[in-house]
């Protein structure tokens, strides 16, 4: 019932019924208005000869009654009044002489025979010798002078109803509106058709506007009816275009990254979504790779940010082509295509939408670490690119968007860790030490403020001597809980959070207040300080190394400073720049944990440095591990033809210490001497009589 009734609503509230009830309005009020005069009209013309009527009963009275009224053959003329009176449509009527005397009277009237009559009428009948008649009452009263041979003899007056001479005009009526009922009937449906096919484009744009308004917007309204509808279709039309325009403009922007032209982490995320929700469904697997460039923020860095995108896009297609290939060799035609993603900066992201087993997803990221490690030609310049690749298997590792990427960004840093250019599977252990890597961030963010950090030294001896001849400063973290910490606890994170650059200038500071401390006491101890490469790339390096120096006033001489084989190869050209101006001021500077990099060593034998710290690892094996010796006689008589010094690190027992000097090593390291201590056990180490405790 309801149902019909809403449609019956609609039908009453459209806009055909509101036109065809305003014409029938205007029709019945039309019709009303022309019955209203036409009823009028007849009423005065029924009248007039109603009137007409009386004065020809009257006229016909008063020559009946003239040779009587003037012989006054009384009898002859009441039968004449009587006749007359006796008539149907006559209520009364008398005849009276000159004088205005009644001579005799029929039906209703006011005065008897005798009576001299009064009325104005009888009066101004006989005064203007004429015809006089009024109408009172609905009652029309004539009076009429009566002449016999040419003279006037009296008069006679006739009460005439004016129902009984006037036809009534209401007959007419019921025929009009009858008439009018008719033309209703016939023509309001008429006109509804009429009106409805008038009004038809209205329904067209109602339906286009409806469409539009549920996003469908490649629509055409087609009206060709001349008139303001066209005009308004066509308007409807032009406004369309321009929505469907930019609601693609918008969609494009909010879903499609604009370097790579990829879809953009919004999109992934929807995709993603869905995808592993139709897994979990049929009971499949997929997967979601995390890709993130090695060395990209470098390169970007050399590059400008313009050629910077242009490495992107290429990295950014290069994907999207693996990815494909993978799709026609070995995807799951039925799941459809792999989407790659770029998420922002250097990561990227790709969606295995099913996999058969793990090792797709093994499989694919190695084809996209072999396409991005090919080198890339930008401006003319051969770039190379690694690509760590972190995957998490879905519904295993998680069913939404945020977990799925969370876990293949940490199977991803497990592959960065390794070294790049590989590929990580998710495992639940990671979330637990991202956990534990966070809260040591938060706790060593709390260190730097809280102070808990402490510089350590370790001496540094002569090789012929013995003698104390420096100290490398090495921080500990004094922790609240866990007790005195060393660099191999907090040092990577520290590196990872970015705190590594506010440690290590504090701890140059610090090590070059405390050597100047120790000069003032006597003790010329020189510090050898460790550099991080995030430190070493800072461009203000230089300047904080002469504020720490200038500020504790400690001799440019009495400073060294440690870079490992990496930090010192990752960039040559900016090395050479940050470290000249402070080797000038008279700085030295060490290759740390030398023998461990990759280095070329001709490019290494042309950097300006001082010292070689050889590798403990080195040190330890060389007196069971032929290659470990072969590696140090090599670094020692590198050196000596370079004319650099030596530095022996982790020498613990007598015996290498013996294999060393043997070997020419200018410096040794280790616990054999003393292991890393706080200030005042320098202090005390650089007593003379401390001095050669080794035999
Ligand atoms: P490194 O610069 O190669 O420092 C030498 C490391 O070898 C020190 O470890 C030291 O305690 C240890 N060592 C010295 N002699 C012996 C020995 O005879 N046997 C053995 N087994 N080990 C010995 P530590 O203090 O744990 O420092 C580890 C690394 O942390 C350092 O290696 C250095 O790379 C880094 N580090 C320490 N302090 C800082 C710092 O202030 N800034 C930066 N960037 N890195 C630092
Ligand atoms: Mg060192
Ligand atoms: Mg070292």
């Amino acid at each position: 019932m309801a149902p019909i009734r809403h449609a019956f609503a609609r039908v009453m509230r459209s806009l055909v019924m509101k036109f065809t009830l305003l014409c029938g309005v205007i029709l019945v009020a039309a019709t009303a208005s022309l019955m209203a005069v036409e009823f009028q009209l007849k009423r005065s013309e029924n009248n007039a000869s109603g009137l007409r009527h009386a004065t020809l009963i009257t006229e016909l009275f008063a020559s009946n009654s003239a040779s009587f009224i003037r012989s006054g053959e009384t009898s002859r003329l009441n039968s004449v009044v009587n006749e007359f009176g006796a008539r149907e449509e006559v209520t009364g009527v008398y005849a009276a002489d000159v004088n205005r005397r009644v001579l005799s009277a029929a039906g209703d009237v006011n005065y008897a025979v005798g009576d001299r009559a009064s009325d104005h009428l009888i009066q101004s009948a006989i005064g203007a010798v004429d015809t006089r008649m009024e109408v009172v009452s609905g009652n029309i009263r004539v009076a009429e002078p009566v002449f016999s041979d040419g003279r006037l003899v009296g008069a006679v007056v006739a009460n005439i109803p004016l129902a009984a001479v006037a036809r009534p005009a209401s007959a007419l009526i019921v025929r009009q509106v009858l008439i009018a009922i008719i033309a209703l009937v016939i023509f309001l449906p008429l006109v509804a058709y009429l009106i409805n096919r008038a009004l038809a484009p209205v329904a067209k744009l109602t339906e286009a506007a409806r469409l539009a308004s549920s996003r469908k917007l490649d629509l055409r309204i087609d009206v060709q009816t001349g008139d303001e509808l066209e005009v308004l279709a066509n308007a409807f039309n032009r406004m369309f275009a321009r929505l469907d325009a930019s609601v693609k403009r918008v969609h494009r922007l909010a879903y499609v990254d604009m370097i790579t032209e990829l879809p953009n982490r919004e999109r992934f995320r929807k995709e993603l979504e869905q995808v592993a929700r139709d897994a979990i469904e049929k009971d499949q697997e997929g997967a979601v790779l995390f890709l993130d460039l090695d060395r990209f923020k470098r390169v970007n860095d050399s590059l400008g940010i313009g050629e910077g995108d242009r490495l992107l896009e290429a990295v950014g297609r290069r994907l999207r082509e693996a990815a494909r290939a993978w799709d026609l060799a070995d995807g799951d035609a039925s799941a459809g295509p792999s989407m790659v993603a770029r998420l922002g900066g250097d990561e990227f992201t790709i969606l295995m939408p099913r996999l058969r087993d793990a090792t797709d997803a093994a499989r694919l990221a190695r084809r996209v670490i072999d396409a991005v490690r090919r080198p890339f030609e930008i401006s003319g310049h051969q770039v190379f690119l690694g690509l760590s690749v972190g995957a998490a298997v879905f519904p295993r590792d998680g069913a939404d968007p945020e977990t799925l990427l969370r876990h293949a960004d940490l199977a991803m840093d497990a592959a960065k860790r390794a070294g790049g250019n590989a590929c990580e599977f998710f495992e639940s252990a990671m979330n637990q030490s991202a956990f534990e890597r966070l809260v040591l961030e938060n706790e060593l963010r709390e260190a730097v403020r809280e102070d808990q950090l402490v510089v350590y030294y370790q001496p540094k001896v002569g090789m012929n001597d013995g003698a104390l001849s420096g100290a490398e400063a090495l921080v500990r973290w004094q922790h609240p809980t866990a007790g005195l910490l060393s660099p191999g606890a907090f040092i990577q994170a520290a590196e990872e959070c970015g705190l590594i650059g506010e440690i290590g200038d504090w701890v140059l500071r610090r090590a070059c207040h405390e050597a100047a401390g120790l000069m003032a006491k006597g003790h010329s101890v020189p510090v050898a300080v460790n550099v991080s490469a995030m430190q070493f790339e800072s461009d203000t390096f230089a300047d904080t190394v002469i504020d720490a120096l200038n500020e504790s006033g400690l001799p440019p001489e009495m400073l060294e400073l440690e870079l490992t084989e990496s930090t010192a190869m990752r960039d040559p050209e900016r090395v050479l720049k940050q470290i000249a101006p402070l080797r000038e001021m008279g700085v030295t500077f060490a290759i740390d944990d030398f023998g461990t990099g990759h280095s070329s060593l001709s490019y290494l034998t042309r950097m300006p440095f001082d010292v070689f710290k050889i590798d403990q690892t080195f040190v330890r094996d060389m007196s069971e591990d032929e290659h470990a010796r072969v590696v140090v006689e090599t670094i020692l008589a590198l050196a000596k033809s370079l004319n650099l010094k030596t530095v022996a690190e982790g020498v613990e027992t007598a015996e290498q210490y013996a294999q060393l000097r043997g070997l020419g090593a200018t410096l040794a390291q280790g616990y054999l001497f003393g292991r890393p201590m706080p200030l005042e056990d320098l202090e005390r180490f650089a007593e003379p009589e401390a001095g050669s405790n080794v035999g």
